[in-house]
Order: C-alpha cells, then structure tokens, then sequence
C-alpha cells in the first residue's frame, strides 16, 4: 500500500518511569508511516482525499503532551490506536517513538519501541433459532456498529437454515457480518462473546439452539489452531448455511488453508455436502 511518512518529529512530553521524567519532561522523536492510498489524492490533486500530514503532526504533538504514560510501549500503543481512529483513510501504521534522552548512565545512540498496528478484515457467522431471531442478528450488527475498534464494512441477508450436527431444534436465520477490526483475533472472540451474552445466550450444548452464535471465520489471513479458537473456522467448509451468506458479501475471499475462493468452498458443498439452506431464500 502507497506510505506518507513523517520522521522525527520532535515533541516535548512527560513519559517515564522515573519522576524527574514526568515532572521536567524531555524530548520525545516520533517517526510513523501511514499506509494509505493515496491515488485518489494523488491523481486529483485534492488534500480532502488524502491524510493531511500537518493535521497528523499535530495530533500526535497534542496526544503525547495530553497523556503521561509510564513505558514506552505504552505511549507507542496508544498513540497507534489514536492515529487508526482519528484517521478514517489510514489503514495502519508503522510507528517509532524514540527518546534521546532517556536516564541511562551510559553512553548510548537512542532507545526506542517500533510497532506496527492495523485495521484487519475479519468475517463473523452469526446464527439464532430462540425468539426474536432477526432481532438478535440485527443487535450483533448495532453491537459492533457501536463499538469503536471495529468497523461494520457489509452484512449479507438473513437467510432462513435448518439445524445442523443433529440435535432436535427450530430452524435458523443465519448471516455473516463483514467487519475492520483493531482487536486481535483472541480479544475478538471475548467480545462476540460479551454481545452473545447480551442477547442472553446460555451455553448449555455445542450446536444445541441459541439466541445468537457468533463465530469467527475469516480473521485477515491468519491461520492458528489454539484450545479457545481456531481460524479459519474449522467446520466452515462443511456449512452451506455460512458460505452462502459468505459468499453473497466476499465471494473471492481465498481460505487461507484449502487454498479456495469462497464461491468454490460453496459450489462444492452444494454439490456434495450436506443441505441447510432453505429454498424459499432464492
Ligand atoms: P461450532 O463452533 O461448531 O459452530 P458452536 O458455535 O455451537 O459450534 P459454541 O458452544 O458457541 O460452539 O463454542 C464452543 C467454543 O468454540 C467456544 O467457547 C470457543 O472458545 C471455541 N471456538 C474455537 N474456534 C472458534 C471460532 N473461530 N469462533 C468462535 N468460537 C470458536
Ligand atoms: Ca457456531
Ligand atoms: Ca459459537
């Protein structure tokens, strides 16, 4: 992705650990690369299109003299997570914040933290069968629109499913929400959670009915197989119910794993695989 870089721009603030450091304060060099496209800007010559690098300047000079945070790492954080919110067209940043002058009684060049923070795209199954079905999908969506560190980007239609792994139960509406997120894919799935108890989810049996599931299917092109969470969802190629929707909002989206687009995984479970999707749909 095309960069706007901005280097050593020097600011005078109070982080430290020691006293004297947060009383007196010292100069601070803060280095950040936007990734941005800048095409639009760039072919227009219109600045509303772009980052306005001034404007940046400025917000980092006004957060890191506006906080006090003790580490390094700290401020770094911070300060990204400030930038990717502040900044709607920024799409991640690169970002160093050195310190000169920090209290070590030995010659040295420069300390500093570097790190690299960014929106990543992430897929969400949703799924009810208890009550007002539709309304427990749509509060996920309203639960996610409202919360800051993620970005709603598109949500297919509901669509109506029958049950799936053999438990006795009512039919579903099913859908997946297409989101940018800060989270990680850890603090994600904690968060899903906190909407699906919201919606008063019980957890009494896997694939038992439910006001609302939320699952993980698609995080980025990460690919990881922990205890509490696994991406790509493990079942996804099996489910109808979830890449038909998937499909309606990301069709060339590739498996990370199996290597396939979207519209393949669905085309071959149509074909082969087990049938959820309930015609009246079409
Ligand atoms: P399935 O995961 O097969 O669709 P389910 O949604 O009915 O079944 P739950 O009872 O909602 O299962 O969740 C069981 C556990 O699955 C959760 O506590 C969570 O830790 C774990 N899990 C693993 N991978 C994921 C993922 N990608 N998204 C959501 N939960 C996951
Ligand atoms: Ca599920
Ligand atoms: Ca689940």
């Amino acid at each position: 992705m095309d960069q706007i870089i901005i280097s050593d721009l020097q600011v005078y603030a109070h982080h430290g650990v020691y006293q004297q450091e947060t009383e007196k304060g010292q100069n601070f060099l803060v280095s950040v690369t936007l990734e941005t496209d800048t095409r639009a800007a760039g072919m227009t010559d219109d600045l509303g299109l772009s980052t306005n690098y001034g404007v940046v300047c400025r917000f980092l000079n006004a957060f890191l003299t506006e906080h006090t945070f003790k580490l390094l790492e700290t401020a770094a954080e911070k300060t990204a997570e400030a930038l990717l919110l502040q900044f709607p067209r920024v799409r991640a940043v690169d970002l160093e914040i050195k310190k000169p002058e920090a209290p070590i009684p030995l010659p040295f060049g420069m300390v500093s933290v570097k790190i690299w923070r960014g929106w990543r795209r992430a897929y969400i199954a949703c799924g009810s069968n208890i009550g007002d079905r539709k309304g427990h999908l749509d509060a996920a969506v309203a639960a996610l629109r409202e919360d800051r560190q993620c970005r709603v980007i598109r949500v297919s239609d509901w669509i109506a499913t029958t049950p799936y792994g053999g438990v006795a139960q009512a039919d579903y509406l099913n859908g997946v929400i297409a989101i940018d997120t800060l989270y990680p894919p850890e603090v994600l799935l904690s968060r899903l959670q906190e909407i699906e108890r919201a919606e008063a989810r019980e957890r009494k049996e896997r694939w038992g009915p439910r006001t609302l599931d939320l699952d993980i299917l698609l995080y980025e092109g990460v690919v990881m197989e922990e205890e509490k969470l696994t991406i790509p969802h493990r079942d996804m190629k099996n489910r109808d119910f979830v890449l038909r929707p998937l499909a309606q909002i990301a069709p060339y989206e590739r498996h990370p794993v199996l290597g396939r687009s979207i519209l393949e995984l669905l085309e071959e479970v149509e074909q082969n695989g087990e049938k959820h999707v309930l015609s009246n749909n079409d």
